[in-house]
């Protein structure tokens, strides 16, 4: 049994971390799956069994169930295998960023056509990069009703007060949803390209998050502070160079050492948390229910929730380190956040749509009760 063990473990850890140097191979991908699923079988030998069958009965069928599971997880690994993923270890050292993912990693391309193309295959970036498609294409899809149907025929007729200010302020909000889903999206479809392509749209993905981060914080502003126009300004402009002080540290090349990975989540973290101070002021000057009214606010806050939630997520890259190698292609933090992104945006749209409807429906566009 000690044997059995130790042969396990063996054959569990070339599944997982390898037991070669990863440089040293050069055999195709397939080959190298086919030479690690021969090290899982290597257990079922002849004397193996013979030993087993010194056994009680009970750890016998411990035993074959806890086969059955492996073989499962061996013909579901086999399967990953037949559409050429790799392994961690298998990386070059420009792709490897969370060691907690360990398999399905799509091969380099050197090709954006076939780059393009695994958008249509299962592998442990296809929740990261569809969750931010569709999330893209439905704000799209909701700006070009806005602006095309929405306004003609629902905002015109019911909002006489409606100004291109509130256009403007909208149109902020979805440029920020838009752009910062899709520059994602691209990002992780075109990661296995090289690493060339991969640095400049990991520079983008955060481009993204600045802009939806400040994109969404004009319109709340504008709400919020609609007959307070100096410190509409006043936190516009704070806020619009913080973003740019955010831009600056994703695309600078000393910040983005794996070592400053947290550094770099704390300010995005920063950023938008650096919205409280409006929101603070704006309770202390109206009071929580008409700050409510004006801004969305129980919406807005719900929205920082969710950006902080995902983000504290993907700073701690639960649940994959607790348990490596269980959520590479379905669960893991990176694909959580990008849902909570989604969620985020959602809520603040919503309370978006509220702060309209009080400043221009309750207040008829004025600034007296
Ligand atoms: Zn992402």
């Amino acid at each position: 049994m000690a044997d059995r063990s130790s042969k396990n473990r063996e054959g569990s850890h070339s599944l997982t971390t390898g037991s070669r140097a990863p440089q040293q191979d050069q055999s195709l991908p397939s080959q190298r799956h086919m030479q690690t699923n021969v090290r899982h079988d290597a257990p079922d030998s002849e004397p193996y069994h013979d030993a087993l069958s010194s056994r009680p009965s009970a750890k016998r069928r411990r035993s074959s169930a806890s086969e059955m599971l492996k073989d499962t997880i061996h013909s579901v690994e086999a399967k990953i295998s037949s559409a050429f993923l790799l392994l961690y270890h298998e990386l070059p050292d420009w792709r490897r960023d969370n060691p907690s993912i360990l398999s399905g990693y799509r091969p380099e391309s050197n090709s954006y056509v076939d780059s393009i193309r695994s958008v249509f295959e299962v592998h442990n970036e296809s929740v990261n990069i569809w969750s931010h498609l569709l999330g893209s294409l439905a704000f799209l899809g909701l700006f070009v009703y806005a602006i095309h149907y929405g306004w003609e025929h629902v905002v015109d007729p019911r909002y006489e007060t409606a100004t291109k200010g509130d256009r403007l302020a909208f149109a902020c909000f979805f440029l920020g949803a838009v752009s910062c889903m899709g520059m994602s999206a691209t990002f992780h479809c075109l990661s296995n390209h090289s690493q060339r392509v991969q640095k400049w749209g990991n520079k983008l993905d955060y481009s993204g998050i600045v802009i939806l981060i400040v994109g969404s914080y004009v319109p709340a502003l504008y709400y919020g502070f609609y007959c307070a126009e100096d410190l509409m300004a006043w936190y516009g402009g704070a806020i619009v160079a913080l973003g740019l002080a955010c831009m600056a540290v994703s695309w600078l090349e000393y910040f983005r050492q794996p070592a400053f990975r947290t550094f770099r989540a704390s300010i995005f973290v920063g950023l938008g948390v650096s919205g409280v101070v409006p929101v603070i002021h704006g309770v202390f000057l109206y009071g929580y229910t008409l700050m409510n009214h004006k801004m969305g606010l129980n919406w807005v806050l719900l929205q920082g929730i969710l950006y902080i939630t995902g983000a504290t997520t993907y700073a701690l890259r639960f649940p994959e380190k607790k348990w490596p190698g269980r959520f590479d292609i379905w669960g893991s933090s990176h694909q959580i956040f990008h849902w909570f992104v989604v969620a985020a945006a959602t809520s603040h749209l919503v309370g978006m749509v509220k702060a309209f409807d009080w400043n221009h429906g309750v207040m008829s566009g004025g600034c007296h009760l």
